[in-house]
This record gives C-alpha cells, sequence and structure tokens, in this order.
C-alpha cells in the first residue's frame, strides 16, 4: 500500500523545505520515496539535488507526443524520486488541469508500483481559492492532507482556505486533514496563536519546526538539513515530523471558521499581544 500525502500552504511558507526534509529523513530511514512538487515554479526538488531544476512533466508533455514517464524522473539525495509537474506558459491554461496530467502520465505507466514506492508526497501551491489547486485534495489523488502554516495571520487565512476546501470535498472520497506543520515557530506565542487555531479548527499540530539558521544555511548549498547539518537539533526536528507523517493513519474533516470569527479570532489575539507587550514594558521600566 503506497502512503499518498499532500502538503499545503501559503506561498513562502516553506512548505518545499519542509517537504524535502521529510522525503530526506524517510529516505534516510529506508523508506521508498517519490517527491512530486505541483507548483508551477517547479522548485520543490531542488535542495534535494544540489540546487539544480529538473525538466518539467508538463514541458515534456508539450514538446512530444508520447513521453516515457521515466523521463521526468530524477534521482534525488538518498535515492529520492524527484519529479516536478510544473506549470502552464503564463497566461495559458490551467494550473490545476497541468498537475492532472501530470499525475496520470505517471498512473497510467504503472509508475508507483513499478518503483515499488512507499510513499509519495505532493508538494502543492496555494491556500485553494480555486478548483485547480484543489486537485489533489478533490480527486483524491493523496489520502492525507497536511499543511505548513507559521503563526502569521495571512498564513492561518490560508490554511483555514485550505479547511474549507477539505471540508467541501470531505464527503465526495477528498482527501482528509492529517494536520498542521507549525513552521518557523520560536517562542510561546507562536506556540500559543497556533495551538489555539487548531483547537478552534478541531484539527491538530504534527510537529512545531522552528526558524534556523541551519535551513537558510543548508538552502545556499542546495540542501536539505538533512544531508546538510545531520547532526543538528533542526535534523532531529524534521526526522521526528517525517516519522509522525509516515506512521499517520487517521485524518479527519477539519471545521474552517467563517470570514467574521476569523476576524473575531485575530482581533482577540491582537489585544492579547498589546496587554502581554504592554506588561513587558512596565517590567522593563
Ligand atoms: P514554499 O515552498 O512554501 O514557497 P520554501 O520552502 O521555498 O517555501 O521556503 C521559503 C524560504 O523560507 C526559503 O528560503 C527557506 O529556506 C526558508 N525557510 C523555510 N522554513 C524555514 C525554517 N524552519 N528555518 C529557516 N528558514 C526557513
Ligand atoms: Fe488557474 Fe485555478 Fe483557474 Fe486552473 S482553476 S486556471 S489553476 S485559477
Ligand atoms: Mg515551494
Amino acid at each position: 500500500q503506497i502512503k499518498q500525502i499532500a502538503i499545503y500552504g501559503k506561498g513562502g511558507i516553506g512548505k518545499s523545505t519542509t517537504t524535502s526534509n521529510i522525503s530526506a529523513a524517510l529516505a534516510e530511514a529506508g523508506y521508498k520515496v517519490m517527491q512530486f512538487g505541483c507548483d508551477p515554479k517547479a522548485d520543490s526538488t531542488n535542495t534535494l539535488r544540489g540546487g539544480e531544476y529538473i525538466p518539467t512533466v508538463l514541458d515534456l508533455l508539450h514538446a512530444n507526443a508520447r513521453v516515457n514517464a521515466y523521463e521526468a524522473i530524477f534521482e534525488g539525495f538518498g535515492g529520492i524520486y524527484c519529479v516536478e509537474a510544473g506549470g502552464p506558459q503564463p497566461g495559458v491554461g490551467c494550473a490545476g488541469r497541468g498537475i492532472i496530467s501530470a499525475v496520470q502520465l505517471l498512473k497510467q505507466q504503472d509508475v508507483f508500483e513499478a518503483l515499488d514506492l512507499d510513499v509519495v508526497i505532493y508538494d502543492v501551491l496555494g491556500d485553494v481559492v480555486c478548483g485547480g489547486f484543489a486537485v489533489p485534495v478533490r480527486e483524491g489523488i493523496a489520502e492525507h492532507v497536511f499543511t505548513v502554516s507559521s503563526s502569521d495571520f495571512m498564513a492561518i487565512y490560508a490554511a483555514n482556505n485550505l479547511f474549507k476546501g477539505i471540508q467541501t470535498y470531505s464527503n465526495k472520497g477528498g482527501a482528509l486533514l492529517g494536520g498542521v506543520i507549525a513552521n518557523s515557530i520560536n517562542t510561546d506565542f507562536h506556540r500559543d496563536i497556533i495551538d489555539d487555531f487548531v483547537a478552534r479548527t478541531h484539527t491538530q499540530v504534527v510537529e512545531y519546526v522552528p526558524r534556523s539558521l541551519s535551513v537558510t544555511q543548508a538552502e545556499l548549498q542546495g540542501k536539505t538539513t538533512i544531508e546538510a547539518a545531520p547532526k543538528s537539533e533542526q535534523a532531529d526536528v524534521y526526522r521526528r515530523l517525517a516519522k509522525r507523517i509516515v506512521e499517520h493513519t487517521e485524518s479527519k474533516t477539519p471545521t474552517p471558521l467563517d470570514q467574521q470569527e476569523l476576524r473575531d479570532w485575530s482581533a482577540s489575539w491582537a489585544d492579547r499581544l498589546i496587554a502581554v507587550e504592554r506588561q513587558s514594558q512596565l517590567l522593563a521600566s
């Protein structure tokens, strides 16, 4: 049984970084892994391949009438199979349809079985404001969805939109939510904000990942933290996260906040943070 997981989140929040470290940690633990980038930027697998870009499935499909799926699969760190779906030419076509075409190409040629994969991880852009990026959820391509979010409002807003998408398709065979990967969590406030949001939406935090210089350094070398700093604390955080994700079985339908609830929720946090700031100014004076 191949485990298929989709990782969503706002652009720039750390999806590809986190996904690549999960893949690397799983490969290190002996799993056969494919990382499937579903972002038109096609940079999901860079840090698994020394910073190098690979040709995308859609590029190959545009150039040739018949494509051998294996032409789109490149070996990365620890034997990870790297694939980038790619995107349509800017202004032309639908990115969501592109994801379907890319996944179909590999499935039609029975690639997942032939490679004897244990895990496929889809790294998906977006906050599901359109049906296109909901494809891995809607089509049941993935069984479990995780979202990367920091405690910033825009990241939480995107996570909440994803929850709305999951809820919409939940009784039509869509993927359900495994939980939130809390990224860039360095203070108690970051943690409290995320904890409160997952409680309100009836989901859970899978792991708290700190913002760390080791990630920046690794990225500059075109590597994951698992590869560049295997003995670091950050690498152990990613290993713990990877284990939780690969062993995860019970996903759920989240309960997203509606617009007014989300606004009230963020306003209540603004008040709390202002009160805390006053308190610390008083203590300092
Ligand atoms: P996304 O795929 O969501 O667009 P990326 O994974 O490309 O985002 O990350 C965006 C930037 O944030 C990258 O430069 C990455 O190195 C950095 N980053 C992500 N997570 C962390 C972290 N935990 N610590 C330090 N830098 C991080
Ligand atoms: Fe783009 Fe989404 Fe519209 Fe497809 S459905 S063209 S991905 S906005
Ligand atoms: Mg990315």
